[in-house]
């Protein structure tokens, strides 16, 4: 039995239709001239990645690891696969994978799809995109100022308003210990306030219940213990280090000492970049250093620092702006018809291209009335008109179709004309 219901995307999973992807080209470009100002290279890693990876960098006991990921059995050879649910975990295995770091620390980026099971809504989707930014090999609080200063360069360029910077510090591992030991004294002696998510995770991971987004919870988490006081010398002064930096450049920033990020790979400095436009979604750029990840995949230790923003929610801040796609306008819609002209057409058309215009070149047939409809419903500014008569005198009609007169012009010398006039 054949079901011809229509076939529609998976829940979550969006369309970017031309009219919208025409602020995403726009958005990409600006994007990569920020990032090579800033010498970051670009890197692009594949889709899938054996689950393991995943489980080993991000935590096993995280939400994105425990309820968030795309993993299966590929049924062609019993592999376990994951569509990445984020980028630095296959960033830093690329990067070892081929020896990147043998010889000089690196800035790299790259963007793309990233994928999480989570409830689709407003700036929260199973597929979304990310442009990650990652700094592998710098030890100093300089990178992490510089990235953070980067950030605020290129909200600065899209216009963005509203947007603030929180910062915090995860310390080191001796400190997160200490930190882990006294939130299972203290959340083990409210046990009764925990909800199942905190219930489960007392032990094993005591920290990701400062993560909880449960209002109910929220108190509880407002009176545990500081991993702030626990800091030794060296993450504190590499914090101050950052503020530094950022005092120095007048940039605005909260310290938010609940700020613990949803991944395990974090220590030291972590930062999000928050908005109040766009409901509960509003985080549209995160990170902060991973000193112990490099290592945890199986490279020598060193250190680094990253982050990734979401293309979606940036998008929807701008045209909560007000910004639309920019128009790709046309130079030329090429109008023709005759037995010469219609063989002569795509000639021409190819030899406007060459000249550097962008021609959209009529095809399907039609009266000239028909195709000079389509003509000034095109975004083009001129019709090139082309009829036997025309044709057989080597010559063509050139219409401006935002007004002017037209004449009739050698093909010869029509990229010169339309090149002039535009
Ligand atoms: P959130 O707290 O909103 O779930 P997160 O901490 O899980 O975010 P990160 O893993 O740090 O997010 O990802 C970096 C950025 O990617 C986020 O700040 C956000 O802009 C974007 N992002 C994350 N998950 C999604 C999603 N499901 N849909 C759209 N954008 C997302
Ligand atoms: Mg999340």
């Amino acid at each position: 039995m054949t079901d011809n219901k229509t076939l529609q995307a998976v829940r979550g999973m969006n369309d970017i239709l031309p009219d919208e992807a025409g602020l995403w080209l726009w958005f990409e470009d600006v994007v990569r001239e920020w990032l090579e100002s800033y010498g970051y290279r670009n890197i692009r890693m594949p889709l899938l990645e054996p689950t393991a990876l995943f489980k080993r960098a991000i935590g096993e006991v995280t939400d994105i690891v425990e309820k968030e990921m795309y993993s299966f059995e590929d049924s062609l050879n019993g592999d376990q696969l994951t569509l990445r649910p984020e980028g630095t975990a296959s960033c830093v295995r690329a990067a070892l994978q081929h020896n990147l770091l043998y010889n000089a620390p690196q800035r790299l980026y790259y963007s793309g799809p990233m994928f999480r099971h989570e409830r689709p809504q407003k700036g929260r989707y199973r597929q979304f995109h990310q442009i990650g930014v990652e700094a592998l090999g710098f030890a100093g609080p300089d990178i992490d100022a510089e990235q953070i200063l980067m950030c605020a360069r290129l909200w600065h360029k899209l216009g963005l308003p509203d947007v603030t910077l929180q910062i915090n510090t995860l310390g080191d591992v001796a400190a997160r210990q200490r930190h882990r030991d006294k939130l299972i004294a203290f959340f083990g002696q409210h046990s009764a306030d925990l909800d199942a998510d905190a219930t489960r995770r007392l032990h094993s991971n005591p920290l990701r219940i400062l993560d909880s987004k449960n209002p109910a919870m929220q108190e509880l988490i407002g009176g545990a213990p500081r991993l702030m006081d626990e800091l030794e010398d060296d993450a504190l002064s590499h914090f101050e280090g950052v503020q530094a930096v950022l005092t120095r450049h007048e940039v605005p920033f909260e310290i938010n000492t609940r700020l613990v990020r949803g991944l395990d790979y974090y220590n030291r400095t972590v930062f999000e970049w928050v908005t109040t436009r766009l409901g509960a979604q509003g985080t549209i750029c995160a990170g902060g250093r991973f000193d112990g990840l490099i290592e945890q995949i199986g490279g020598k230790p060193q250190p680094a620092c990253g982050f990734a923003m979401g293309i979606e929610r940036l998008l929807a801040l701008l045209q909560e702006e007000g910004m639309e796609s920019p128009p790709v306008p046309l130079d030329v819609y090429l109008v023709h018809q005759g037995e010469l002209a219609d063989s002569m057409a795509s000639m021409v058309a190819e030899q406007l291209r060459d000249a550097g215009l962008r021609v959209l070149l009529h095809c399907g047939g039609g009266s000239f009335k028909s195709q000079m409809k389509k003509a000034d419903a095109s975004s083009a500014s001129y019709a090139v008109i082309i009829g036997d008569d025309e044709a057989r005198a080597g010559m063509a009609t050139l219409k401006p179709l935002r007004g002017g007169e037209q004449v009739k012009v050698v093909l010869g010398e029509l990229p010169g004309r339309i090149a002039a006039k535009n």
